[in-house]
């Protein structure tokens, strides 16, 4: 609407799906806060609305503009990530399928596949994420109906080969689903290299302020089972209905707008950061995809504009040097989830991941993971060194008590 696709990613951010409401010509479109349409006669639809859980313009808006970013050919926005990914599995799985998941990923929905697909006859396989021999050797033919793989990887910032991933589940005649929920399109367009699918939390980088849940499915023009995959999303975002209502897709399409300028912020303050803390000896490891020295650090070049925003953190003195850190600062919030302007703090093991604490996906106790805002870099920087200081006696203090 408006744009078209060789237009830049700021102009298409702004103008795609977001025209000037032609009735009274406000610059930005309104807010469609209404349940149902008036109707010219019966079943006779004025552009094809009938109903906010079928479509509701606001909302169409919204998918518009991201499914542009993303280089989709049809996006879907729903109420929570994690209601995306439901709609996506149940959109194309059937009760036998069998998922190829990698292993480091999003807590949340490792609990989905488990706890509630499980239950429907879903059945999958943990891989590591940088192994493409291994991704291989899970699919098992005839069953694996789909490959899943998030990159970057939370919390450890593992780079997934998405090319890779996307050859592997096409010779297996599966799909492959990318979460580009940390990467976001400005940095990364995985249909581009060969997913099917896109999923999002809309929550993190594209609402970008910590104001709004959301989620979108975007998918590349693809048959799957006899069907256009966007047929399917589409259907079960209308059947099952957790779509993302009016408000909260006026807030994620006012926050993606500028999503090009804020990446850009994030990832030069995390650069900043990541090369200060990899000088302090509190530090054992720094992870982060844009340091030479991180085992996805080539193939990150090659597949993404940028490094992102989520450094994680290994500290030297143990659980009990991370837990102080995470605990001890101001303005690295204390919180769980990312990708607002405001930088966040997690102790991972215990509150992202807790669901697969004792398992093999479990999160090392010593790492902390850091959403990097757009704040200024130097008080960030102050803020880190109150933080390096209590982890500093509380291992000192641990150490003594020995
Ligand atoms: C937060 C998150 C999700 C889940 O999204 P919600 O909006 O919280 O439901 C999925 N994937 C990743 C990578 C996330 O960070």
């Amino acid at each position: 609407m408006g744009t078209t696709s060789h237009q830049g990613f700021n102009t298409q951010a702004i103008h795609a799906g977001q025209a000037p409401d032609p009735l009274t010509g406000a610059v930005i479109p309104p807010i469609y806060q209404t349940s149902t349409f008036v109707q010219d006669g019966i079943n006779v639809l004025r552009n094809g609305h009938e109903y906010s859980r079928g479509s509701n313009p606001t909302r169409n808006g919204f998918e518009t503009q991201l499914t542009a970013l993303e280089g989709g050919h049809a996006g879907f926005a729903f109420a929570s990530g994690i209601a995306a990914e439901d709609a996506l599995l149940r959109a194309v799985l059937a009760p036998g399928d069998h998922i190829v998941l990698g292993a480091d990923g999003y807590g949340g929905t490792n609990r989905l596949i488990n706890r509630l697909h499980g239950k429907w006859g879903i059945t999958n396989t943990p891989v590591d994420i940088t192994d493409l021999d291994a991704v291989a050797a899970a699919v098992q033919p005839g069953k694996t109906a789909l490959l899943w793989v998030e990159t970057p990887s939370n919390p450890l910032l593992g780079i997934a080969d998405v090319a890779g991933w996307a050859r592997i589940a096409h010779a297996a005649g599966a799909l492959l689903v990318v979460d580009n929920t940390f990467a976001t399109p400005f940095l990364q367009r995985p249909l581009s290299l060969g997913a099917d699918a896109v999923v999002h939390s809309t929550t993190k980088y594209i609402g970008g302020h910590s104001d709004v849940l959301g989620g979108a499915v975007i998918v590349a023009r693809k048959e799957f089972r006899g069907e256009e995959l966007a047929q399917s999303v589409g259907f079960q975002q209308f059947a099952g209905g957790a779509v993302a209502g009016p408000q909260d897709c006026f807030l994620a399409a006012r926050g993606l707008k500028t999503l090009g300028l804020r990446m850009e912020r994030h990832c030069s303050n995390a650069a900043t950061l990541t090369d200060w803390l990899g000088t302090r000896e509190e530090v054992e490891t720094v992870l982060y995809p844009g340091l030479e020295s991180h085992p996805g650090h080539e193939l990150a070049k090659t597949q993404s504009n940028g490094f992102g925003g989520i450094v994680s953190i290994l500290f030297a003195g143990g659980e009990t040097a991370a837990r102080a850190f995470a605990e001890s600062m101001k303005l690295f919030a204390l919180s769980v989830s990312l990708g607002g302007v405001e930088s966040l703090v997690c102790y991972s093991a215990e509150m992202t991941h807790a669901s697969v604490v004792g398992t093999p996906l479990a999160v090392p106790r010593n790492l902390v993971r850091l959403s990097v805002g757009i704040e200024q870099v130097e008080d960030l920087i102050a803020d880190l060194e109150v933080g390096l200081a209590a982890a500093r006696n509380a291992s000192r203090q641990y150490a003594g008590a020995r």
